[in-house]
């Protein structure tokens, strides 16, 4: 079967509908009307014709018949009369009277025959008569005419002979027929009878139809053919002599009424279907336009409109294919907008509570002129949701959430992470406190009230920012809490540089290699007689592009990024191989341990196996541990650090003082040596108050048995009160600055 992409129309798709309607129509019209005007008159009129000739045959036919059955008649009663005794006496010249006396018109029944004659058997004319509307004539004229129809009769045939004669430019049917003497006494002479084919007679002969009309003519070869007027149809019928040669045509004539009537029937016909074929085209275009192209255009305009317009629809027309596919349309639009209207709500706002989400929060402050940012995070939302359960955690993050909208009414508050709210305003930051405020309190809960630890990011904005942008400095701001453990911070052109310092040295630290690290020592100093008892490793890092960066600095963030525990690991051998190397078995080394690293279950091991390997005997190493650092997790903290004393490695508590220490704690702790931070011994050079502190801290100190070492002795003075306060070892500029491991060793040389 074809398939319908191989049709002719279907190449024409690219043009609009409304052409290939007007191609459609043309490619119609034109074979219709060649069909209508040219071919089908022609075959009508080709029908016609052939009825016509039909006819005409059919008439001749008839005609045919009638001639031969009067041809016949006049045989059978020429036979008859050459028959009887009575024609056979007058050819013998017998009965003189018998012409008259049988042939008269009035007797005979056969009256039609007008001409009669008798021969003897030498062929002499006996009588001959004929007979017209003026009566009977025997006289020369009959006998003359009779005399040369017998003449053309051929004289020896013994049978009837008949047919047709041109006389003097009449024509006669004629039979003439030897008479035989009905006794059987053999030929007496011959008898002829004859009709004129006068039209008149002709017509009673064969009666032809109205229309039709006959003539005798001369046999057709003298006629010349073809001279037959247009509105006429002509059939010739040839007649024969008795001698059986052509003597005359009868000419049969109709008029072409057939024609006439099929020509005015086909222009009637080819009327009536091209009115009805241009009715059926101009109902049938209109109605393709009026119903089908108008509809489509009107719809296609209206769905271009759509694009443009999303509230727009089409308008819907009858409920037919078109009308259900517009209303489809329509429908299958509305739903779609309903989908994206529900997808643009899920995308910019919190499901949980209904506020927006980060980019519902850029959207909607577009049109504002922004004046500030606050950006809200709660700290450990994880651990409430354990604490606490999901559904309670939620809770808590509503009644947070309307606390801020209840206290910060004109701003507009987002939720941007799941434990994170950011909140914008076109007034002064200030104006945002309160809601932060109100947040901050703490909340209820089943075991009584829980105080959510909250970090604040914020953000005084100038009016010309974007939301973007105040966001990411809140952001920044906000960052900073983290790193400085701060509840807010507020952004200054230095948060962006810090943060991308910070980052900068995060990403050095994740690619770390060992050579950009070294170690200095500074030496602990015996403070009666000035000598050396220990160094401290402490750790250097030379940035390749920050050049040196402190430890207060790195080492933080190596505790961040885990890198601290192979640091660790590293300073410790490094140390303990540096110590080897002096050769002063009297020498300790102090190394200091991060907080990370003493809770790390495996420290208090790892460090031993590693004294092992490099062969530094414990009791010549100090982990320097810090306060909070053991607090943390006493517990481990205690179980590790005794592992470590029980091995021989001292501890020393460093940066005593510092903190919130508590002298009670101090029995508690599984320490050798105490450290004092530096603030101690600034704070107590300047404040009578805090030198007592600083007196009986180390009589304490000193009483429960631990030595004390002062850490940042920069001069004299400080020395000196030290040494009166009874501490016996200390550290700082003034004693030895710390320094790499070859300059440390030559001072101590130096000094010994
Ligand atoms: P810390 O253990 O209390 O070390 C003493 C700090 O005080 C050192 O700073 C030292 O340079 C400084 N210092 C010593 N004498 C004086 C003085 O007279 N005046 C002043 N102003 N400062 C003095 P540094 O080297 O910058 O180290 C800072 C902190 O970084 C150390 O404090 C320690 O907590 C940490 N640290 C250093 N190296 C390591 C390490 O290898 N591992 C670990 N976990 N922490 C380290
Ligand atoms: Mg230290
Ligand atoms: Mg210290």
């Amino acid at each position: 079967m074809t398939s319908l992409k191989h049709l002719p129309f279907s190449h024409l798709s690219h043009l609009s509908l409304r052409r290939q309607a007007n191609l459609l129509i043309l490619t119609i019209i034109i074979p219709s009307v060649l069909l209508q005007a040219v071919v089908i008159p022609q075959l009508l009129l080709q029908r016609f014709r052939t009825l016509e000739q039909e006819q005409l045959t059919d008439s001749g036919e008839t005609i045919k018949r009638a001639y031969v059955r009067e041809e016949t008649r006049i045989r059978a009663f020429t036979k008859n009369f050459a028959a009887w005794s009575e024609t056979f006496r007058f050819a013998q010249g017998r009965n003189p009277g018998f012409l008259n006396s049988n042939l008269i018109p009035s007797t005979f029944e056969g009256g039609n025959v007008s001409v009669w004659g008798v021969t003897n058997r030498t062929g002499q004319l006996l009588s001959a008569a004929t007979y017209n509307s003026s009566g009977l004539q025997t006289g020369e004229a009959a006998r003359s005419l009779v005399a040369v129809l017998i003449r053309q009769t051929p004289s020896d045939s013994a049978q009837t002979a008949s047919g047709v004669l041109q006389i003097n430019g009449k024509f006669y049917l004629m039979a003439s027929q030897p008479v035989t003497r009905d006794d059987g006494s053999g030929l007496a002479g011959r008898f002829l009878m004859a009709r004129e084919l006068t039209p008149q007679a002709l017509s009673e002969v064969v009666s032809p139809g109205a229309d039709t009309r006959l003539r005798l003519i001369p046999p057709a070869s003298a006629v010349p053919e073809n001279n037959d007027p247009a509105d006429q149809l002509t059939l010739t019928l040839p007649l024969l002599s008795p001698d059986g040669v052509p003597s005359a045509t009868l000419r049969v004539t109709q008029p072409r009424r057939i024609l006439e009537a099929g020509r005015a029937a086909t222009v009637q016909i080819s009327l009536i279907t091209a009115l009805s074929a241009l009715i059926a085209l101009l109902l049938g275009t209109a109605f393709i336009r009026r119903q089908v192209l108008q509809v489509v255009e009107r719809y296609d305009r209206g769905v271009q409109q759509m694009r443009q317009d999303p509230e727009y629809r089409l308008t819907v027309q009858g409920n037919n294919e078109l009308g259900r596919l517009a209303t489809t349309i329509n429908e299958l639009t509305d739903q779609h907008r309903r989908q994206y209207t529900r997808i643009q709500t899920m995308q910019e706002r919190d499901a949980l509570t209904g506020l927006l989400n980060r980019d519902g929060l850029v959207l909607a402050a577009r049109p504002y002129s922004l004046q500030a940012a606050v950006i809200v995070q709660i700290g450990s939302l994880e651990s409430l949701s354990g604490l606490y359960g999901s559904v309670r955690a939620d809770q808590l993050l509503l009644e947070f959430a309307a606390r801020l909208r209840e206290h910060a009414p004109a701003s507009l508050w987002a939720r941007i992470r799941s434990d994170t709210f950011a909140l914008l305003c076109n007034q002064p930051l200030s104006s945002l406190m309160p809601a932060i405020t109100a947040a901050a309190r703490p909340y209820p809960v089943n075991t009584g009230e829980v105080q959510l630890r909250l970090y604040v990011g914020l953000v005084e904005g100038d009016g010309l920012k974007s939301a973007e942008e105040l966001l990411e400095c809140a952001e920044l701001a906000l960052q900073e809490t983290h790193e400085f453990g701060d509840f807010t911070r507020t952004y200054t052109r230095q948060t962006r540089q810090r943060l991308t310092r910070t980052r900068t040295l995060e990403e050095s630290l994740r690619s770390l290699t060992d050579e950009t690290f070294t170690l200095h020592y500074q030496t602990i100093v015996d403070l009666n007689g000035q000598r050396p008892v220990a160094f401290e490793a402490l750790l250097r890092w030379q940035h390749p592009e920050l050049g040196a960066v402190s430890p207060a600095e790195f080492i933080p963030l190596a505790e961040r990024g885990g890198h601290i525990y192979a640091l660790g690991q590293w300073v410790l051998r490094q140390a303990a191989r540096d110590l080897l190397s002096v050769g002063h078995p009297t020498l300790n080394v102090n190394v200091n341990v991060s907080p990370l690293q003493l809770l790390s279950p495996s420290f208090a091991e790892d460090t031993l196996a590693t004294i092992r390997q490099v062969g530094l005997p414990p009791p010549r190493l100090v982990l320097e541990v810090t306060e909070s650092a053991v607090l943390e997790n006493l517990e481990l903290a205690t179980a590790q650090l005794n592992t470590l004393r029980n091995a021989g490695i001292q501890i020393a508590l460093d940066d005593f003082g510092a903190g919130y220490s508590s002298l009670s704690l101090l029995s508690r702790l599984p320490i050798d040596v105490i450290k004092l931070d530096r603030t101690f011994l600034t704070e107590a050079l300047s404040q009578p108050a805090a030198q007592t502190v600083l007196a009986q801290t180390v009589v304490l100190a000193t009483q429960l048995g631990f030595p004390v070492v002062a850490e940042g002795i920069e001069n004299i003075d400080t020395l000196v009160l030290l040494r009166q306060m009874g501490v016996r070892r200390g550290q700082g500029y003034l004693l030895g600055r710390p320094a790499p491991f070859g300059e440390s060793l030559g001072r101590l040389r130096g000094s010994s």
